[in-house]
Order: C-alpha cells, then sequence, then structure tokens
C-alpha cells in the first residue's frame, strides 16, 4: 500500500480532527490505550448508527425479500468447526528471533525482520479468533469463541427464519453487529481493529440463478455508497484471483476504496454456493434444505453474502466527505457529509445570549429537536460557531437575531455553499425537512432573500 495518496486527507489530520471533536478515540485511553481498540464518541455515535440506520432501511426496511437477525456473540464451539475456521481462519507468522516482532509471511520479502533486521523464524499457523471460557472453570472443553465475523449466526438461523416467516427464495437474512479478530497487522485507525463490526446479508437463492444475482448485490452495494455521497472514482470493484479465493468461496469481488493509505477493502461480495448450509447440516445432523415448490424438491440454496464493515465505513465516509476552503485569512475545515450520514442535523445558534434573543432561540431549538439530532450553541462569534458546526459535517445552521424578535423570522445557512436565506419561524421546519430529504432548492417565502457572505459579529 502506498504511504500517502496525493489528494487525499492525511490520515493524520483525520485522526486529530476525530478526537478534537468527539468522533472517535482510542480505548481505554487513560491507560495509555489498547492497541488497536477504538471508542465512538458523542459524534462518533451518531455518524456510525446513522451509517447503520441507512444499511438497514436500504437492506431490510425498505425490501420485500430481506428479514433481519440479531444472533448471539458466543456460538457453541462447533459452529467453528463447521465453518472452517478453527482450521483456515489462520495466518502464517514469522517471528523475529532478535526483537520478537511477528509479521504475516506476505508481509516479509527476505529472510530478515522488516523492523530491526534481524533473523526469521520458519512460519506457524496463528489463529485469529479470540478465545475464552464459558462458564467458571477454564479449561477446554469450556472453550468459546468470540465470533469473528456475523455471517455464521444467519447460517444456523437458517431453518428458524424459513420456518416462521414463510419467505420463498430468493429472500436475506440481514446482521450488523460485533465481530472480534486478533489481527496480527493492524493500524491504519479503524481500517483494521482487533473489534470492529460488520453488516452482513446472507442472500439465498436457487442453484442456477447465483451468477446472476451476484451480480445484482455488486451493483446495488456500489450504488449504496455513492448515492450515500461516495465518490465514484473512488470505488473500484476487483475480482478476486484463484489463489486469493477463501475456501468457502466460488467468486468473490471486493468494493474497494481509495483511502488515504491506497485502494483497499471496503466491502466483500461472496458467492459462498452451498458450503455454509452443506457444512452445518452435516455438522449439526439438521436438515437445513428448502422445499422448492415447483419441483417438489428439496434443495440447498446457494448464498450470495455482501460483507461490509461498519468501521471502514465510517472511515471512507469521512476521508470522503473532509475539505479545506481558503477562507478569508484562514482555511475552512469541512465535512461534505451526507445529510442523512451527519451526526448533528441542524445547529440552533442565538447571536447574542441575551435573554431575550434565547428564549425564541430555545423554543426554535425546542420545536426541532424531536425531529431530527440538533445541537444549541451560543458560545463565541457566529462566524467561528458557522465553522464548527462545518468541521463536523452539520449541513443547516439556524441563527436568532434580535430582528428575529420582531419579525419572527431566522436565517438558515447551508453549509457546503454557504448561501443563507430568511424565512419564518412557521415555515422553518418544512424547508429543513425538504432540505434533509435532499431537495435542492430552498423554498424561498415572499420577500425572501438568499445571499452568500457569512456574517460575523
Ligand atoms: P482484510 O482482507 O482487509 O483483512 P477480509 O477479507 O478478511 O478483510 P472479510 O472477512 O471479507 O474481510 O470481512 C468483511 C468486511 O468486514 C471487510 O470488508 C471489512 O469491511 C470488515 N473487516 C474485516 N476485518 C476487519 C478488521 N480487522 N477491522 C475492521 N473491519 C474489518
Amino acid at each position: 500500500m502506498a504511504e500517502q495518496v496525493p489528494g487525499k486527507v492525511n490520515m493524520e489530520k483525520l485522526v486529530s480532527l476525530c478526537q478534537r471533536r468527539g468522533f472517535i478515540f482510542p480505548s481505554s485511553e487513560i491507560y495509555g490505550g489498547l492497541s488497536s481498540c477504538w471508542d465512538y464518541g458523542p459524534l462518533g455515535v451518531e455518524l456510525k448508527q446513522n451509517i447503520k440506520q441507512a444499511w438497514w432501511r436500504a437492506v431490510v426496511r425498505e425490501r420485500d425479500d430481506m428479514v433481519g437477525l440479531d444472533a448471539s456473540i458466543l456460538m457453541h464451539p462447533q459452529t467453528w468447526v463447521a465453518s472452517g475456521h478453527l482450521k483456515q481462519f489462520t495466518d502464517p507468522l514469522v517471528e523475529c528471533k532478535k526483537c520478537h516482532l511477528r509479521w504475516r509471511t506476505d508481509e516479509v520479502t527476505d529472510q530478515n525482520c522488516p523492523s530491526c533486521g534481524g533473523e526469521l523464524t520458519e512460519p506457524h499457523l496463528f489463529n485469529l479468533m479470540f478465545k475464552t471460557f464459558m462458564g467458571p472453570v477454564e479449561e477446554e472443553a469450556n472453550v468459546v469463541y468470540l465470533r469473528p465475523e456475523t455471517a455464521q449466526g444467519i447460517f444456523v438461523n437458517f431453518q428458524n427464519v424459513l420456518n416462521t416467516t414463510r419467505k420463498r427464495l430468493p429472500f436475506g437474512i440481514a446482521q450488523i453487529g460485533k465481530a472480534f479478530r486478533n489481527e496480527i497487522t493492524t493500524g491504519n485507525f479503524i481500517f483494521r481493529s482487533r473489534e470492529f463490526e460488520q453488516m452482513e446479508i446472507e442472500y439465498f437463492v436457487k442453484p442456477g440463478t447465483d451468477e446472476e444475482w451476484f451480480n445484482y448485490w455488486l451493483e446495488e452495494r456500489r450504488n449504496w455508497y455513492v448515492n450515500l455521497g461516495i465518490k465514484e472514482e473512488n470505488l473500484q470493484l476487483r475480482p478476486h484471483t484463484k489463489g486469493e479465493l477463501a475456501h468457502y468461496a466460488r467468486k468473490c469481488y471486493d468494493i474497494d476504496y481509495l483511502f488515504p493509505m491506497g485502494w483497499a477493502e471496503l466491502e466483500g461480495i461472496a458467492n459462498r454456493g452451498d458450503f455454509d448450509l452443506a457444512q452445518h447440516a452435516n455438522y449439526s445432523g439438521k436438515s437445513l434444505t428448502y422445499l422448492d415448490e415447483e419441483t417438489n424438491e428439496h434443495i440447498v440454496p446457494y448464498i450470495i453474502e455482501p460483507s461490509a464493515g461498519v468501521d471502514r465505513s465510517v472511515l471512507a465516509f469521512l476521508c470522503d466527505a473532509y475539505d479545506e476552503e481558503p477562507a478569508e485569512d484562514e482555511i475552512r475545515v469541512l465535512l461534505h457529509l451526507h445529510p442523512a450520514l451527519a451526526p448533528i442535523k441542524v445547529a440552533v445558534l442565538p447571536l447574542s445570549k441575551k435573554e431575550n434573543l434565547a428564549q425564541l432561540a430555545r423554543e426554535v431549538y425546542t420545536e426541532l429537536r424531536p425531529c431530527w439530532m440538533v445541537q444549541y450553541d451560543d458560545t463565541q462569534s457566529i462566524g467561528r460557531r458557522y465553522r464548527r458546526q462545518d468541521e463536523i459535517g452539520t449541513p443547516f445552521c439556524v441563527t436568532i437575531d434580535f430582528q428575529s424578535l420582531e419579525d419572527k423570522q431566522v436565517t438558515i445557512r447551508e453549509r457546503d455553499s454557504m448561501n443563507q436565506i430568511r424565512l419564518p419561524i412557521a415555515e422553518l421546519k418544512g424547508t429543513l425537512t425538504a432540505k434533509l430529504a435532499g431537495e435542492d432548492l430552498f423554498v424561498l417565502p415572499p420577500g425572501g432573500q438568499i445571499w452568500k457572505e457569512e456574517r460575523r459579529d
């Protein structure tokens, strides 16, 4: 991977913004942090939830052929025997005899340690699953694993979902949840961590239609990112080579994003064939088939799996939204986040803290708060407050000034264009609803004004 892609935000700059503004902090920071674990702060948790909600809406709520699931993180240990994770979910590692750092074999080009140049051991297999014990006694019989992917929770519930929902093929099950991998090489901020979240779909189809559904989901998932604002030129579809294909996959494509350190996987789309249902049927002794009503035959459906990372999506949306613009004698930093993803949708900014103005501003705030995540800010100059909201991606600021007390009108200032309009408070909620839903134009009430300059006090 390249160190820094020209024109992309520098990762250190992004990490600093995320910490400074409360998007993402190192885990247990007061103790010095925990390697490759991250905590989402007040703004980060909103952004992350908005991403998950947008995904859920697109793949569950707005579709007839999908249902949701929330399976437990700890699963019967046999699950990981059947899935192949106990045997196959391993990275061959070499260890430096001098500094004891471990490296994936694909990271070392010769027999020496990339860090200190020391001699390396022969490769050893290292399982990426976190092991723990169930119950009070720590013995092998009680070993359970933290799931390394959410997918298996879906496969083992295939029959439960089929029986309770009466879905017919093709249909899918979607799940969002935590996954854990004891990754060897971590880094690049939240790109590769040891605890992360996945958004996975297992889409069950009739064998023979799998190729068609694979192509469908590839397109569908790419469009999801584009519709939420990711620039098309920053996405690419990359087929896996034969040597790269996972043991369960007949075919796999990565949706890659151009991160600051280069192209890397954002989401994987795999055609898993009948591998998973056949394996679990075999190991559990339960029938995991589907009665094809046309032929009256029991078949094992094929599975198309679009598997996305929540944290990698957070990183991609942040990188894509980050922008710097010259503004007077300073740089305006802004996040062009899609309104559906922006942590704060509207900031209410009274021009002064004076009692009568504050009261009106509070009334506006109280009216908007049930609709969206709204922030009230009355500290520092209005210019500073606009900059603060720009930097966290707030699409709209509503300014209340002394004139507002007289004419019951307020100003909306738009993040990207910096256009400002003045309109009656009575029209505020409707206008913001339209704007947040993506309507391009402000509907100006009679006598309304539109201007561009920043207003400063
Ligand atoms: P990579 O090759 O980058 O390790 P992978 O191919 O092992 O990823 P999958 O097993 O296909 O990843 O997992 C599906 C998705 O889960 C990935 O596309 C990614 O978005 C996310 N993901 C996987 N591992 C991690 C991790 N360690 N940290 C953050 N997200 C991850």
